[in-house]
């Protein structure tokens, strides 16, 4: 029988290892590569005796000679203490990670989609976001490694369609939560979830009224699996996330409820360039991929909740 052979960069990160999953489900050969540097072999083991999957060490700002028929290009630290903690590399890791799996997707004709991020649009004054908005970001500021490098990662991805006529796919992925992520990565999720649980202050940035949108993994993951899986004139960039919108402080409330836990809500400073709102039109993925999200906030958070109580109890 033919399988698809797809190769995940960043397969072990929170998002990577839901989709590895994922496609040994629907019945592809999966090689996972990785640096390990925010994702570990824990997110993938109960796949490591799967006979089509494969998990391999690199670092995709090296060359990488691989025969595929589709690539996930993941690989990147998405929290802003592990992107902010060795700034230039991020910028690398987006930037050379895009230059060489677009190389080798023209070498060898395979589909790539890109792991792109809603921080294209910056501190944005569209609201809600549209991918045609172009976004407000600081190029020197502290989240600039991230932003640009993403940016830029998409400038290549259309440069080698239009220079190249590869097949690409631009996701443009807001806020997404569940099991699996770091619980030390300082994403507002985990965070609250980890200080909750452990009976510590709930730290809220500013006085909690920014907002943000979240999408539970299971449904980004039917996403950028419809984007990828759509008609080759469909490039994007097209956003995917969920719409509800919340408070930080809103989020924080829901936490201490859903946990029962003691813990009080204390307020620290707001981290420089926070956008102050996010949330995405997603009309587009809509129509173009007849996608949206199913999971609402208090079903994804219960089963996140249940991921990092095991984890404590683990420890
Ligand atoms: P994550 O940090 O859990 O996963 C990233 C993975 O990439 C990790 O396993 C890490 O070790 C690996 N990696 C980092 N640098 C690498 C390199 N140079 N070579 C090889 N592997 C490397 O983050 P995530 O939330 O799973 O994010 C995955 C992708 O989705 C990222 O590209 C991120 O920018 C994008 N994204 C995520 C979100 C979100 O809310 N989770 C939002 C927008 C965009
Ligand atoms: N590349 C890779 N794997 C391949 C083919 C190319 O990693 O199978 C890398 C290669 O190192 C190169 C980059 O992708 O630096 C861009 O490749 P491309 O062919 O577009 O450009 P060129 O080789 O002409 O610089
Ligand atoms: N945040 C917070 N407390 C925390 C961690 C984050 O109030 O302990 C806030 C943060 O300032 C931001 C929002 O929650 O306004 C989302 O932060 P996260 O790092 O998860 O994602 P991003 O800022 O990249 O959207």
């Amino acid at each position: 029988m033919w399988r698809k052979r797809v190769l995940v960069t960043g397969g072990c990160g929170f998002l990577g290892s839901h989709l590895c999953e994922r496609l040994l489900g629907s019945g592809s050969e999966v090689l996972c590569v990785d640096n390990f540097y925010t994702g570990t072999k824990d997110n993938v083991i109960q796949l490591l005796d799967h006979p089509h999957f494969e998990v391999m060490r690199h670092d995709v700002t090296f060359p990488l000679y691989v025969e595929v028929d589709e690539i996930y290009n993941l690989a990147c630290p998405a929290s802003p203490i592990h992107y902010q903690r060795d700034p230039v590399q991020t910028t690398k890791t987006a930037v050379h990670g895009a230059i060489n799996t677009l190389g080798l997707a023209k070498r060898v004709k395979a589909k790539i989609l890109l792991a792109s991020t809603s921080e294209v649009y910056g501190d944005p004054e569209v609201h809600p976001q549209t991918e045609d908005y172009r976004g407000r970001v600081n190029t020197i500021g502290p989240r600039a490694c991230y932003d640009e490098g993403k940016r830029c990662a998409e400038t290549l991805f259309f440069d080698y369609y239009r220079q190249h006529n590869l097949r690409i796919r631009v996701a443009r992925i807001f806020n997404t939560y569940g099991p699996r992520m770091h619980p030390d990565d300082g994403r507002v999720v985990s965070n609250f979830i980890m200080q909750a649980l452990r009976g510590e202050p709930i730290t809220v940035f500013g006085d909690g009224s920014q907002t943000r949108s979240f999408c539970y993994v299971d449904d980004l993951v039917d996403g950028m699996l419809g984007l990828m899986a759509a008609g080759d004139d469909f490039t994007g960039p097209v956003n995917l996330g969920n719409p509800v919108e919340f408070t930080i402080g809103e989020l924080a409330e829901k936490v201490v409820a859903m946990t029962g836990s003691k813990s009080e809500i204390i307020f620290e400073p707001l981290p420089e360039d926070d956008p102050m709102q996010r949330q995405p039109d997603i009309s587009l993925a809509r129509r173009e991929l007849g996608w949206e999200p199913k999971v609402p906030l208090e079903e994804g958070l219960v089963k996140t909740v249940a991921y990092f109580r095991d984890l404590i109890s683990a420890a």
